[in-house]
């Protein structure tokens, strides 16, 4: 246990560094970054862990993982984001743990969340995850809206009882125009954040940028990075 603390914290201190640096080379100031630690696949002893290096935001993809670590962690003072493609059956569970839901994409999804969040009295974050390389269906491969789509998604959002709209996430695209080009991804995001915010000013988080790019992403103006690999290690299984 200590040696994993130990190798955490290494890892830790290298992502705050790498954030750091990204800040300073883009005038920002270090406070505008959020680190958010993604832990699928991983232990709740390493949330644990974390939680005492001074983590406050964690991410899971998969509610079968989530819902047991998050309850085994429930003492923890750790703000818990949902970013995986999220089914209307799994609702009910992922609003019972998540203070975030980044992965909104999709009206009955909004509708879900906005009857089980009313139903627990909770509130949950959410925010609209963007697919810069949507086909002609208008959602992408790993979930997200094409962005043509945000601003219905965003007012449906901002209506619905329980949730609160809080901005924009995107993964960079594998395929398309974007595809190698997480700069070029990662502004494009924020061009639609700065739309988003015309009529929503209170969205203002931007939520980009994982372990390979988080540099683009501090450049391009994210509020947010979602780092998994480079604080945990290589994932023993597809997450
Ligand atoms: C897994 C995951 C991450 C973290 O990816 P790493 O490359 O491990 O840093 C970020 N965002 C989402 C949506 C993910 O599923």
């Amino acid at each position: 246990m200590t040696d994993r603390k130990d190798e955490l914290a290494a890892n830790l201190a290298k992502v705050e560094n790498r954030i750091a640096a990204a800040c300073a080379a883009a005038g920002r100031a270090r406070e505008e970054v959020t680190l958010i630690v993604v832990t699928k696949t991983y232990p709740a002893g390493d949330v644990r862990i974390l939680s005492e290096l001074g983590v406050r935001h964690v991410a899971e993809n998969r509610d079968q993982d989530a819902a047991p670590k998050a309850a085994a962690c429930s003492d923890l003072p750790l703000a818990w984001h949902f970013v995986g493609q999220l089914q209307t059956n799994k609702v009910r569970s992922v609003v019972g743990y998540a203070d975030l839901v980044q992965s909104v994409d999709r009206s009955k999804l909004v509708t879900a969340l906005s009857k089980e969040a009313v139903r627990q009295e909770r509130e949950v974050g959410c925010l609209i995850q963007v697919a810069l390389d949507a086909g002609e269906n208008g959602r992408g491969e790993r979930g997200g809206v094409a962005p043509g789509g945000i601003e219905e998604l965003a007012d449906l959002v901002a209506k619905a009882p329980g949730l609160r709209l809080d901005g924009l996430m995107t993964v960079a695209p594998l395929t398309g125009e974007y595809a190698g080009r997480q700069r070029a991804a990662f502004e494009r995001l924020m061009d639609l954040s700065t739309d988003l915010r015309r009529a929503h000013p209170a969205a203002n988080m931007v939520s980009a940028g994982m372990s390979a790019d988080l540099e683009e992403a501090v450049a391009a103006g994210a509020t947010h990075v979602r780092v998994g690999t480079a604080v945990l290690g290589v994932r023993p299984r597809l997450g």
